[in-house]
């Protein structure tokens, strides 16, 4: 059976993330927290790492939002076991979007939804599941 692309994507996404921070020197410790937060915000990645998202040439980010924050761009709420995608909660601000070339001719689409995407959010996040997110930080190599 073929690799879901929405999970291959959100694994991939936090293994980047995470090694955008490693590589930027930061520990990842819950003495950090604010440091790690902030440099996962859209404000500092966008200026970091313009060519990781095709939002960032924009100079607007993917969800209208003044706190936004990438790290859970791949949003914990999202059915990525799924292949059209969808909303473990039913969030009134996702919808689906359609397009003939999709694999199943839709997918989950939360542009217009607001949470998990700021740095509040992000932060309790990363609290809550730090052992997991340090295991996978640990594992990175950065060259
Ligand atoms: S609709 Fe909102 S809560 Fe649901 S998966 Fe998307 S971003 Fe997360």
């Amino acid at each position: 059976m073929a690799a879901n692309i929405l999970k291959k994507w959100e694994k991939g996404h936090f293994e980047k993330v995470l090694g955008e921070v490693k590589q930027a020197g930061i520990d990842f410790s819950l003495e950090n927290l604010d440091e790690i937060v902030e440099h996962l915000s859209c404000d500092i990645r966008k200026l970091e790492y313009p060519g990781r998202c095709p939002y960032y040439a924009s100079g607007k980010g993917c969800h209208d939002l003044e706190d936004l924050n990438c790290f859970l761009c791949a949003c914990p709420n999202y059915e990525s076991e799924r292949l059209e995608g969808g909303c473990k909660i039913n969030s009134e601000g996702g919808k689906w979007h359609y397009h003939e070339n999709l694999p199943l001719g839709r997918v989950w689409d939360c542009s217009d939804c607001e949470i998990n995407h700021t740095s509040g959010e992000v932060r309790e996040y990363i609290e809550k599941n730090f052992d997991e997110l340090k295991k996978i930080f640990d594992s990175l190599v950065i060259k």
